[in-house]
């Protein structure tokens, strides 16, 4: 049984006043390499290549990708072989991502556009079985059907957490999406009367549903709790840092001591405390907040690993009621 991360009560004036408790789940501590939701995600696909006497663990990504970062890590400590396929070619400018994947051994592909489009097709796949003897072959995000079952478990910690903690059960989940693999996982775990709120963090159509959908409908699981997607707060897109969230990250750091990457953490934060203004939530509501981690990913973002706490910034910022 995987231990249970702290569950952190966010001590906000603002959610005191609307009196909505909220707690958040700290999977960015799950593990000291695998952190956050990718350690779910691998997990059972590990377990899988191990059992079918796959050494060698093939997967997709970009520069900063903290799936391939944890896959990385994670075959180092299992004593199997990496494989990254990047989009890009990163050989001139090397990320800290990818340095921390070659140190741990994982051999990295550069692909461009034009390849990195076949990754899903069948003939791409026979390439890299005949590149890589005896691989096994992830998807992008650890987006697959053991991917979703590890994320389960992600699920049922949920509920773990909150035996101990009368009245236990809560009103609300809250998570950043990806691909929704996360968001399934939650889904099938919450009981009646929870409502699951994933924040998207990508701009335009939303694919999120039908993916979340097609992959309950796959497992034939009828979700007992209500779920939908909330795409207002993906903060001009995937990956960009507008000032308003840069701000809201320096805020939310300095006064709750728990750090966020820009990408997925700091947007679900963000949704949070705008629902919160907006009376989005009951008083009395029990909202959990999960944190996937992906702190690794922030070294792609300067200017916010300077020191936490620069008083001349923090100055220069007015956050009002938060
Ligand atoms: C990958 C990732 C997500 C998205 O997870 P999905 O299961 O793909 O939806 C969310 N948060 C963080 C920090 C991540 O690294």
């Amino acid at each position: 049984m995987l231990p249970l991360v702290p569950l952190q009560q966010l001590r906000s004036a603002l959610a005191e006043q609307k009196r909505v408790q909220v707690l958040v789940q700290r999977e960015d501590l799950v593990h000291r390499t695998r952190s956050g939701n990718k350690l779910y995600k691998l997990c059972f696909n590990i377990q899988y290549a191990k059992q079918h006497g796959m050494q060698t663990l093939v997967s997709f990504g970009g520069g900063y990708s903290n799936h391939l970062h944890a896959l990385a890590l994670a075959g180092q400590e299992e004593g199997m072989n990496t494989v990254g396929i990047i989009r890009g070619d990163y050989r001139a400018n090397l990320t800290a991502t990818l340095r921390d994947c070659q140190a741990a051994g994982m051999q990295v592909r550069f692909v461009d556009r034009q390849q990195w489009a076949l990754r899903n097709t069948s003939e791409y796949c026979l390439s890299l079985h005949a590149d890589f003897s005896n691989a096994y072959i992830i998807p992008e995000g650890g987006d697959n059907a053991l991917g979703f079952r590890g994320t389960r478990l992600l699920g049922q910690q949920i509920g773990r957490q909150l035996q101990g903690l009368p009245p236990s059960g809560c009103t609300h989940v809250l998570v950043a999406c990806g691909t929704g693999t996360t968001m399934a996982g939650i889904v099938a775990e919450m009981p009646a009367g929870v409502a699951v709120l994933g924040v998207s963090p990508l701009k335009g159509d939303d694919k999120l549903t039908a993916a979340i959908s097609a992959k309950l409908v796959q497992a034939s699981i009828e979700p007992q709790c209500s779920w939908k997607i909330d795409r207002r707060f993906c903060l001009e897109g995937y990956g960009r840092l507008p000032n308003e969230l840069e701000r809201f990250i320096r805020f939310f750091e300095r006064k709750f001591m728990i750090p966020l990457d820009p990408v997925y953490t700091a947007k679900v934060m963000f949704a949070l405390f705008t629902m919160l203004e907006a009376d989005e939530f009951q008083p009395g509501d029990r909202v959990i907040v999960i944190h996937t981690g992906g702190l690794q990913g922030k070294r792609g973002y300067p200017k916010l690993m300077s020191p936490l706490h620069s008083s001349a910034r923090l100055k220069s910022i007015n956050i009002g009621a938060f």
